[in-house]
């Protein structure tokens, strides 16, 4: 029996498996790459019907599948991409998580925005992978979805969040107060939503890795927003949403989810 719990940080993806007679029988038959793509036979099937360049890092990429049309979507939600089709990788490298940058149900299509500054599995497959080819997915429930309960707003996050935070500011209702710092080490790595829009602004910083360089921008950020009626999105490299959860919660004393 294999059980596949996968947590939103694919670096704690674990695969559980039952050492049973029959498993250490075929293990040494069996390479990795033939159980990995065992299980992609089980995961929902889309197609790309579309793939562009945005920049020198990203591209975006239109899925289509009949399932999208039925699907139970809320603007936050994101695909966990097979991305090891073919490929004989460790089983945590199989599986990537790319946010739903939209759904459209009438047409079956769904639109992510992939960077490859990353250099690894997801990245290769985001620039290997071309029009016509089969994707396997999953959907992805998230804790960062669409929240109409306060007046103020604030989107913090990295090229590799834009999309997310794009979906969440598109679907909000209109007239809400909206602050933002959305940073990439090269200016032209972030992009404008789909409609050609920019209701972010962009910063262009020395190293986007470095949580001193994010918290020192968030004084200014913050000035006259109050914690009672906000809320902060804050997306992006693990390591930055974390100084800034421990930030928020910590020396603000704001509420975390
Ligand atoms: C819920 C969720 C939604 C996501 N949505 C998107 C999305 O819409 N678009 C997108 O491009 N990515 C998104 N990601 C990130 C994506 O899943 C991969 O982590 C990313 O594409 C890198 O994968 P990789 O295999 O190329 O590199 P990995 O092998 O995963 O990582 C290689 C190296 O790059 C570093 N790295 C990984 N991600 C980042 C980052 N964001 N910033 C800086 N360094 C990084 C790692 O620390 C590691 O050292 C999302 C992640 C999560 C958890």
């Amino acid at each position: 029996m294999i059980n596949i719990h996968h947590s939103e940080n694919q670096n704690r993806t674990l695969l559980q498996i039952n050492r049973t007679k029959t498993l250490q029988i075929i293990r040494p038959i069996y390479s990795m790459g033939l159980i990995n793509n065992l299980i992609a036979g089980f995961l929902d099937k889309a197609t790309i019907s579309y793939k562009t360049p945005l920049n020198a890092n990203t591209f975006h990429i239109q899925l289509h599948s009949e399932a999208f049309r039925k699907v139970n979507h809320v603007p936050g939600y994101f695909v966990r991409i097979f991305v090891g089709k073919g490929k004989d990788l460790a089983f945590k490298d199989n599986l990537r998580s790319y946010s739903a940058w939209k759904l459209n149900k009438l047409n079956g299509t769904l639109e992510l925005a992939v960077c490859t500054h990353g250099a690894g599995p997801g990245s290769d497959w985001a620039k290997e992978c071309k029009v016509g080819d089969e994707v396997s997915f999953t959907w992805k429930k998230s804790n960062l979805v669409v929240d109409d309960a306060a007046d103020n707003y604030v989107f913090i996050g990295d090229s590799s969040a834009l999309a997310h935070l794009y979906e969440l500011h598109r679907n909000l209702l209109k007239g809400k107060s909206v602050k933002s710092i959305i940073y990439d080490e090269i200016e032209s790595n972030l992009f404008p939503d789909l409609d050609g829009s920019r209701p972010f602004h962009f910063h262009n910083i020395a190293n986007a890795q470095s949580t001193t360089s994010i918290l020192e921008m968030m004084p200014v950020l913050l000035e006259g927003v109050s914690s009672s009626n906000t809320i902060v999105y804050v997306a992006g490299d693990s390591r930055i949403c974390i100084a800034l959860n421990n930030y928020f919660r910590k020396e603000l004393r704001w509420e975390s989810r």
